[in-house]
């Protein structure tokens, strides 16, 4: 039977439709998770604590997309002025779901946004934007105006890490659309990849059975990377054990 992967959704504003604001999520995250053999469902961005231990007690894996800044108070620093869009329902929702999901030992895969909140349920903390705060930094928001299909800078990741084990290499190029990085690992979250500008684009938990945080959008590229589509493989292998 398909294991079943949550994806957590955003408010999505854009729709000039009869039901909007609407709870969406983009649809290459769904597809990457129901070609690696799991069954997609997607989680609303305001989910109380009342829903956590009851969606994942029905949950086998949890995909956390990308997505808005979260709030900087939620890893106590001051907004600054270059923090972009922000939707604190949303971070509610999510570092209530990683914790509780980590408390249950789910297999958790976080993208993107995703890493940045898993970071900050764990104690950790962001840079609020790369270019203001890490002098010499590349431009990781470059493809946020082009398609996220291309890759644009190399990251080299641990040897002896879980995704190497899983792309079956140690450098690969990636696309990036992203502003934020981590600043502080939080607990227990290992480092295993940089871009060549030192941002942090890959994290493990460790002595955890999966959890795996990645800064580029693989979810964009398991069309012309099969070492991307390997990740989602890996998560539903996860979360079907
Ligand atoms: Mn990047």
């Amino acid at each position: 039977m398909r294991p079943i992967i949550g994806i957590t959704g955003r408010k999505d504003t854009s729709a000039r439709l009869v039901h909007s604001p609407m709870y969406s999520v983009g649809e290459t995250y769904v597809h990457a998770v129901h070609q690696a053999g799991g069954a997609p469902v997607i989680l609303p961005p305001m989910l109380a604590e009342a829903d956590w231990t009851a969606l994942l007690g029905r949950l086998e894996g949890l995909l956390l997309s990308g997505g808005e800044d979260l709030h900087p108070r939620q890893y106590g620093q001051p907004p600054e002025a270059w923090l972009g869009g922000v939707d604190e329902t949303r971070d509610t929702s999510e570092l209530g779901l990683i914790r509780a999901a980590l408390e249950m030992r789910k297999p958790i895969f976080a993208i993107c946004r995703g890493i940045q909140v898993l970071n900050v349920a764990l104690g950790g903390t962001l840079y609020q934007d790369l270019a203001a705060q890490v002098p010499g930094a590349l431009d990781h928001a470059f493809l946020m105006s082009r398609s996220l299909d291309q890759s644009i800078h190399p990251v080299t990741l641990e040897a002896d890490s879980a995704l190497v084990r899983i792309l079956g290499g140690v450098t690969f190029a990636v696309n990036s659309a992203h502003h934020q990085s981590i600043q502080t690992p939080g607990a227990g979250l290992r480092v295993v990849g940089r871009a060549p500008d030192g941002v942090i684009e890959a994290v493990e938990l460790a002595d955890y059975p999966f959890c795996i945080g990645v800064q580029w959008h693989p979810e964009a590229l398991v069309r012309s990377d099969p070492a991307m589509a390997a990740l989602f493989a890996a998560l539903v292998e996860a979360a079907s054990s």
